[in-house]
């Protein structure tokens, strides 16, 4: 599933080849993608033709492409989503479900499984208003995550897949961040000391800016904008290892379910 890393890769190379580019129609839009918002397919259909990319955002997992009216057309890739920049004569893939025709070029959604969506916000609307902190971005601090998990019993590991809180981790990045702080996923949050907060934030932060250098991870069907694959599954300690020793210490990996999630641990590392 595309986590922060992996939208903030398609983000910066679509940023190299769609800005400033114009719309000139709406190939292909499935209205059951259009889940929510202000506008249905068939008016994003009609509205979109003739309008510029001014700028492309991301907001936690959410990709907000801004048109010339100020206007955005957002993208979430769900489980199994890719958005691709490629030349209009490529055919098709199954599970096409958006192509927007910018001249020699198509921007194409692909989705199989159909988590992902995509939605309009009107102007002057504020993208991912409803998010909690980005979690490179300045708010992200040690205070900041203790307040918010300060009297919470929720495990450590569910409150940081909340998208209210910081936006942006998923499954992978969160089960890699606790195995850096070395901290049990299953602690309750309103239970860690500052001093392990610290440690916390500065996990994550360097776990996801390790991955965007790496172009995020790819397991299954993640590709950035031009179709090429992640390559930070190489760099991961505890997610998808299940079987597996600890790379630090040697002991077997502990696999379990903690809030519905399949959560990756060393039961030694972390406590
Ligand atoms: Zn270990």
């Amino acid at each position: 599933m595309p986590e922060l890393p992996e939208v903030e890769t398609i983000r910066y190379y679509l940023n190299g080849v769609v800005l400033g580019q114009r719309v000139q129609e709406v190939k292909h839009l499935d209205p059951r993608m259009v889940k929510s918002g202000v506008a249905s397919g068939e008016e994003i259909t009609r509205r979109l033709p003739g309008r510029m990319v001014k700028s492309i955002k991301r907001r936690g997992k959410f990709l907000f492409l801004e048109w010339d009216s100020g206007e955005h057309l957002l993208v979430h890739l769900g489980m199994t989503g890719r958005l691709i920049w490629i030349p209009k004569d490529v055919p098709r893939v199954m599970h096409t479900h958006m192509v927007l025709g910018f001249g020699l070029f198509d921007l194409r959604l692909s989705d199989p499984r159909r988590f992902g969506r995509v939605g309009w916000l009107a102007a002057g609307e504020i993208p991912g208003a409803l998010l909690g902190v980005e979690p490179l971005g300045r708010q992200m601090t040690s205070r900041f995550l203790a307040g918010r998990l300060e009297g919470r019993t929720a495990p450590i590991k569910a409150l940081l897949l909340d998208q209210r809180i910081i936006a942006g981790l998923g499954n992978i990045y969160v089960d890699e961040s606790l195995f850096r702080a070395g901290i049990r996923p299953d602690r309750p949050g309103g239970g860690l000391q500052f001093a392990e907060v610290a440690r916390l934030t500065r996990a994550i932060r360097s776990v996801l800016r390790q991955a965007i250098a790496h172009r995020g991870t790819t397991f299954s069907d993640y590709v950035d904008a031009l179709g090429h694959p992640g390559e930070n599954q190489d760099y991961l300690w505890v997610y998808g290892r299940e079987a597996e020793d600890c790379m630090r210490c040697g002991h077997p990996l502990t696999t379990q379910v903690i809030s519905g999630r399949t959560t990756h641990f060393c039961a030694r590392c972390q406590s």
